[in-house]
């Protein structure tokens, strides 16, 4: 689960990183009375969207007086970020962040990942700050500094004063850097984050340290016991498709072809993927049923495919370990008695209770099109996909 920058910085904060002073607004003339609380007499305003390069984008404006922050919020409400990360969709700004400035005199990078190969928390900084670390990897790799921190005793004072060191940060900030480092450690394990970053980290021209941006990335399958951190979501932020299957406890994840696919299990929708992929067709998603579904699972997962109005065909592939074939097609059917569709439908079953499933599918009377195996059912998806296309085309150009 991603949060925003203000609500990393918030947490962060508490951790002893030290933030610059900064107030949410969510209309223009609240920004503007945030600038004249914040005080001074330059402010940047920042667009508040899962989502980084926010200021290659145009989403951090500087302005020098309230009007200005007023005018820089209200050209950022509604719009429609995108990013090099968001995909063409973008995000839409519905928040924005207004933070007095501060003069910078070194922009550092500082991340905290999960490294999956020695299985620690990783911090990994650089002193060519301001750059993604994609780009910091590419061009200036050898900048990069890498520690891992040992779970049982946690991270080290010295340890911390290393890095700051490796950074070649001045001595008298050296104390501020590796307290910083710390903080972010702390706020990582006691939160079940997976991902902390700031960047930049700079050291302002008085010489002291501040977090200028902050990402966290939490843990979802931590999040039942972390309520005061899975309040922080923001629904307006995720592909909509996805909240919902998750809030129906599926999991779902959109893509951009025009095939539904409702599978059992990760494993099974690569591979179903790769298929429908090779037999010339394009995924529109992919939803894992899990194991164990009811019937009513079943059709739940059906309805949210069919709500996507990418899907032009549906193949159902389930491999039936825990899960039952004959329960499977009984969602099918119900979903379609429901909500009949107008779309081609292959069905593949295979496992538990076979027989029975196929049998309740033949004597459904439904057009279902049925497959033995996955190459089979992709194969014959992705023709009744073309088939029904230009059925369509034709169509439209009788009328
Ligand atoms: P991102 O593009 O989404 O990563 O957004 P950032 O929060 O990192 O902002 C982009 C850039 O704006 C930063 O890398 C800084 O160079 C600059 N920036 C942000 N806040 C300040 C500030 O208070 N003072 C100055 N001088 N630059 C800032
Ligand atoms: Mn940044």
């Amino acid at each position: 689960m991603d949060i925003h920058e203000y609500q990393a910085k918030e947490i962060l904060s508490g951790f002893g990183v030290p933030v610059p002073r900064g107030g949410l607004a969510y209309s223009p003339e609240q920004a503007a009375y945030r600038a004249r609380e914040i005080g001074g007499s330059q402010w940047v305003v920042k667009a508040q969207v899962h989502t980084g390069g926010r200021g290659k984008a145009g989403g951090v404006k500087f302005c020098n007086d309230d009007h200005e922050v007023h005018d820089a919020a209200s050209e950022l409400f509604g719009k429609r970020l995108v990013t090099h990360q968001t995909g063409p969709e973008g995000k839409v700004v519905y928040r924005v962040f207004v933070e007095g400035t501060v003069p910078i005199e070194r922009e550092l990078y500082l991340g905290l990942v999960l490294d999956r190969k020695t299985e620690r928390i990783m911090v990994v900084a650089s002193a060519a700050g301001g750059m993604e670390i994609e780009e910091i990897a590419e061009t200036e790799p050898d900048t990069i500094i890498r520690s891992v921190i040992e779970p049982a005793v946690g991270i080290q004072a010295f340890q911390a004063r290393e890095i700051a060191f490796g950074l070649g940060i001045e001595p008298a900030q050296v104390q501020q850097v590796a307290e910083t480092i710390i903080g972010c450690y702390r706020a990582f394990r006691d939160l079940d984050a997976t991902m902390v970053e700031i960047n930049p980290l700079v050291i302002t021209s008085e010489g002291s340290v501040m977090a200028l941006d902050a990402k966290m990335n939490f843990d979802d399958n931590a999040m039942f016991r972390r309520p005061n951190i899975s309040e922080l979501r923001d629904k307006s932020q995720e592909d909509p498709r996805e909240s919902q299957a998750a809030d129906r406890g599926l999991s779902y994840v959109g893509l951009d072809g025009n095939i539904g696919c409702i599978v059992n299990g990760a494993g099974l929708a690569m591979a179903t993927m790769d298929m429908i992929k090779q037999s010339g067709g394009e995924p529109a998603n992919f939803l894992d049923i899990g194991g164990g579904a009811t019937p009513e699972r079943v059709a739940k997962a059906f309805r949210l495919v069919m709500s996507d109005k990418n899907v032009e065909a549906i193949l159902v592939n389930i491999f039936a370990g825990i899960n039952r074939c004959d329960w499977v097609a009984e969602g099918v059917i119900k979903a379609l008695e429901e909500n009949p569709v107008n779309v081609p439908l292959v069905v593949r079953l295979a496992g538990t209770n076979v027989e029975e499933g196929r049998k309740i599918l033949a004597q459904s009377g439904l057009p279902i099109i049925r497959a033995a195996t996955l190459s089979e059912a992709a194969e014959r998806i992705v023709a009744a996909w073309q088939n029904d296309l230009k059925h369509n085309v034709k169509l439209v150009n009788a009328t």
